[in-house]
């Protein structure tokens, strides 16, 4: 299980990883949008980990709705409100729970994934972050469905993400800006899919 204290654990990786990768998400985002990807996630995750560290709310829940309230106020671009909103669907199908184990992290995955693609009115196929927060939620569904615990699950998620990542390469974008490239969007790795991908692999860090 992780508790909410793990769940903030996890956001404190993913915003020391977002700064790390914050050069390399502004240079896919200058090839195929306006180039502040990297920017943008940087400002709110570091907004977020300084509410957290303000007081850390007591359960996952909790710790989603903080997170997901500080990325909607503090980044202006698209994955602001689309991170955003699925941290704010996270936190509502936490609910009260003190922990997440397998099966309700599925299920809070596919609440903030379906909350992406409400936001985004986007698809599988559109070459946007949604793609792999879809991909990396079946694995974890599919594990967590078969009895497999937290950690393998989550690394399941992770394995997939990563995949779906190098799979997107070769589409041609259908929203978002790198869409407004048309054909010259083939061949680039999607900003918000690849900060996404960095997520998975925190979550999984954390369940190992
Ligand atoms: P902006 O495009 O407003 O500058 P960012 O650069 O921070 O915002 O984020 C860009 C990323 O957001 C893209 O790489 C893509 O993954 C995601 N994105 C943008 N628009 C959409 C959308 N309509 N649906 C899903 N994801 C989207
Ligand atoms: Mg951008
Ligand atoms: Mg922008």
């Amino acid at each position: 299980e992780l508790t909410g204290a793990d769940v903030a654990a996890v956001f404190h990786r993913y915003a020391k990883t977002v700064a790390e990768l914050k050069d390399l998400l502004t240079e896919l985002d200058t090839a195929v949008g306006d180039g502040d990807h990297g920017t943008n996630l940087d400002r709110g995750m570091r907004a977020a980990v300084e509410a957290l560290d303000a007081g850390t709310p007591g359960t996952p829940g909790a710790v989603f709705n903080l997170v997901g309230r500080r990325l909607v106020s503090t980044v202006g671009g698209a994955s602001g409100a689309l991170y955003g909103t699925a941290f704010l669907r996270a936190a509502g199908a936490a609910g009260d729970a003190t922990g997440l184990d397998a099966s309700r992290m599925a299920a809070v995955l596919r609440q903030a994934t379906d909350g992406i693609a409400a936001r985004g009115k986007c698809a599988a196929g559109d070459k946007t972050m949604y793609d792999v927060w879809s991909a990396a939620t079946e694995a974890v569904e599919s594990a967590a469905a078969g009895g497999t615990g937290l950690a393998a699950a989550l690394s399941a998620g992770a394995v997939a993400a990563a995949e779906t990542v190098r799979r997107m390469v070769p589409w041609q974008a259908r929203r978002g800006r790198a869409s407004y490239l048309g054909e010259r969007s083939v061949g680039h790795r999607d900003p918000g899919a690849v900060s996404s991908q960095a997520l998975f692999e925190c979550l999984a860090a954390q369940a190992a």
